[in-house]
This record gives structure tokens, sequence and C-alpha cells, in this order.
């Protein structure tokens, strides 16, 4: 059955975890997608590959460097290859493609969605940093220009289906599951010790590095309720967050008369990705089901905000709000990467994270230039905090 006709895709981030994923969507109905543009940060070789793959129109490979390997690989093909940070933008601005599929790591998916969004491009956003960084510029530009923003996360895409059918329906709250990570039930003694290949392994989910390490200090959470908070119009009081270690329930909404809806499956990424690209519909697939009748539990329990204290310092970041996200997140982004390279300690994050919210001026009202400004200056000051 094809009820609607080809869409041609976007894939910013397509060698990531979220994009490779996505690829398998495609290559599984390639009778309702394409794959117009394929971007890659570093990992030229993957990009080469996935464009012989694919024929996508557009390739852009994040380091110039590596520009003429690229073009030489994809020489016999008839695919434009673009190099360099600005050349995102560009393609990104590029009336070529339906969708765009944001799936870039951190602060630097933000600009190629906005130019995407100023063309009134349909997102499929996975990349949550985007609107932690600045959710009211991007959610107002949506708006403007009529552009839908469609949830890849897991919990948001369980809450945005939730809510079809419900558009004239007030939220009572949301409640935000968290699987609680590799650490769940340790405490601050155990946690002072932990190494990279340790945080490293999830229980539930495969991901990149920097979402695996959000995911064990319970940041990704923090993120996510702000994500959240920009996506459905929330405010802060009315988002909760509940530890929920089997990842079955992948969030709830609950509405003024007490009813609670609950989206579930087996833990499985590419159902969101599948259902973001194609919204309204859904796709028939062969993925494994979640069988009630297995003998399995579903537990439920508050999250330890005393020892992942990420998640406090990101609520606060959400009820304040101006520019305090968007340093938590930069922050975050310098603690982690400074983790991974076992030059900080797992806790380290946490204070250096803190250190930053309280150094970088508070601004109520940040225009875009001064989210940028803030995001580098938080940047730079957590960097010389640790010497990197
Ligand atoms: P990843 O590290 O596996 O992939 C990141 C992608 O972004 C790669 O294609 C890489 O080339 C590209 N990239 C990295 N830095 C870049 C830069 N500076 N400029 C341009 N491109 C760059 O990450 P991922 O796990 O796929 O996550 C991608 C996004 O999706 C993140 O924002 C993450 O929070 C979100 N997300 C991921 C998952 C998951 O299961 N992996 C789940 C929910 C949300
Ligand atoms: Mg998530």
């Amino acid at each position: 059955s094809n009820s609607f006709p080809q869409k041609r895709i976007a894939l910013f981030g397509s060698t990531g975890s979220i994009g490779t994923q996505a690829l398998e969507v495609i290559a599984a109905n390639p009778d309702k997608f394409t794959a117009e543009v394929l971007t890659a940060h570093s990992n030229d070789e993957l990009l080469v590959r996935q464009a012989l793959q694919f024929h996508p129109n557009i390739v852009v490979i994040g380091d110039d460097k590596k520009y003429a390997k690229v073009k030489a690989a994809l020489a016999a093909t008839d695919v434009k290859v673009f190099a360099g940070e600005q050349a995102l933008e560009e393609v990104a601005a590029m009336d070529c493609y339906d969708m765009m599929l944001a799936a870039i790591v951190g602060f630097a998916g933000l600009r190629p969605t906005l130019k995407a969004l100023e063309i009134g491009k349909a997102i499929a956003l996975a990349n949550k940093e985007t609107l932690v960084v600045a959710g009211d510029i991007v959610m107002q530009k949506a708006v403007e220009h009529r552009a839908p923003v469609i949830p890849v996360d897991s919990e948001h895409s369980a809450i945005f289906q939730c809510l079809v059918g419900e558009t004239r329906n007030r939220i009572e709250k949301i409640v935000l599951t968290a699987s609680g990570g590799p650490f769940l039930g340790k405490k601050p003694n155990y946690l002072v010790n932990v190494k990279r290949d340790h945080a490293l392994q999830h229980p539930n989910w495969n991901m990149g590095a920097k979402i695996t390490i959000d995911s064990a200090t319970l940041m990704n959470k923090g993120l996510e309720m702000i994500e959240a908070k920009w996506l459905f119009n929330l405010k802060p009081e009315q988002i909760e967050v509940l530890v929920h270690p089997q990842s079955i329930i992948h969030s709830m909404v609950m509405f003024e008369d007490g009813s609670i809806k609950a989206q579930m499956g087996l833990p499985d990424m590419k159902l969101p990705i599948q259902y973001a690209m194609a919204f309204p519909g859904r796709i028939p697939n062969d993925f494994p089901r979640y069988d009630f009748r297995k003998p399995s539990q579903l537990s439920f329990e508050e999250p330890d905000v005393k020892t992942f204290r990420n998640l406090t310092l990101a609520t606060d970041a959400l009820f304040k709000g101006g520019n305090l996200p968007c340093v938590l997140n930069a922050a975050n982004e310098i603690a982690v990467y400074a983790f991974l390279r076992n030059r900080i300690g797992f806790l380290d994050m946490t204070d250096l994270i803190e250190k930053t919210m309280e150094a970088i001026p508070f601004i109520e009202h940040p225009t875009l230039e001064e989210y940028f400004e803030s995001d580098a200056e938080a940047r730079n000051f957590a960097a010389s905090a640790i010497k990197l």
C-alpha cells in the first residue's frame, strides 16, 4: 500500500546512531522514502558507503580536509559533494527535500535546523540540544513558517503519539520515563571511580557516546524535560520524571480528568524514527514485539536526585529559563567530552556544570545572538576551569 508520495529525507548526521537507523528504515521502505541529503562530521568512509548505497542528491562532509577524498570516491556518480560547517547551513536552506532528520549531536545541530525551519521544512527532531539551547526561538520559527516539528526522542515521540486526537484537551502533566542508566541505585562513593568505558555501557539502548554519558549522569533526562517544555508548550511544574528500568513505557500523559495515556513497546529507536518520518501514518515493520504473556515486571521509582545532581541542575535551568539551559548545555558538552577523554572524573562533570551556571551572567530573554554568545562564554569558562 502506497498511500502517500515518496518523501525526500535530508539526514543531517547520517553516520551517527540515529542517522544509520534512519537509513535502515529508508532501506526497508524504498517506496515511501528517499535519502536526498546525507551529512557527516568526520566519518568520510561511512558517508561514501552510504552515498553509494542510497544515491543522494547531495552529501556534506563537515571536515573540509576530507573533501577531496569524498569527491574522488564519488567521482563516478552524480552526487554533489560539499564540505565545511557553512555548507551544512547552505544545504539545509536548499529547497530539494521534504523533511530534515535533525540527527547531529549537540549545539552543532542548531544552525542547520534553524535554516530548515526558515524555509518551512518539516523536522524530525532527534537533536534535543537544539530545543534546550534556544527552544523559544526554534518553536517560534516553526510556528511562523508553519513547519511541523515531530520528535524522534523516544519519550517525546511517546507523548506526541498520546496527544494525537487530543489537541483541544488540556494536559495536566506529563511523566517522562527514565531507564536510570547503567548506574541506577549507585551512590557517590561508587560513582567517583567510574571510568569512561564502564559509563559507555547502557542497559537498554545502543546510542552515540555523548547521549550514553548523558544517560549515565541523568543529564539526558534533564535535557528532555526542557525539550518537552518547548515541544508541548508546558509549564515546568507539569513535567515529571519517573525511573522505569525496563524502558517499555516510553512516557505518559495525564489529562485534566485524571486519565493517563502511555505509549509502550520494546526499546528500539527505529520505531520513533519511522513514526516521525511517516507521520501522520504508521508503517508496518517486522521489529520484535513486546509480549505481555512472557514473565516480566514493569517497575517505577523516584529518581535519586541527591546522587544524580545533573537532574537537579537541569530542573533549575528548566524553571529559571532565559539563557540558563543554553549555559547548562554548553558546560555539559565540555564536561562530557572531557570525561570521554579521561580528563575529569564522573562526578566532576556535575561540579563543572554547576560552576559554569553560576559564572555566566543570566539573561532573561536572550536573542539568538545572545544564545550563541552564552554558549561560547560557557564553553570557554568550562574549558579553562579544567585547563583543556
Ligand atoms: P552520534 O554521535 O552517534 O552521531 C552524531 C552525528 O552527528 C554523526 O553523524 C556525526 O557525524 C554528526 N556530527 C557530530 N558532530 C558534528 C558537528 N560538530 N557538526 C556536524 N555534524 C556533527 O549521536 P546519536 O546518538 O545519533 O545522537 C544524535 C542526536 O540524537 C543527539 O542530539 C542525541 O541526543 C539524539 N538522540 C539520540 C538517541 C539515540 O538512541 N542515539 C535517542 C534520542 C535522541
Ligand atoms: Mg530519550
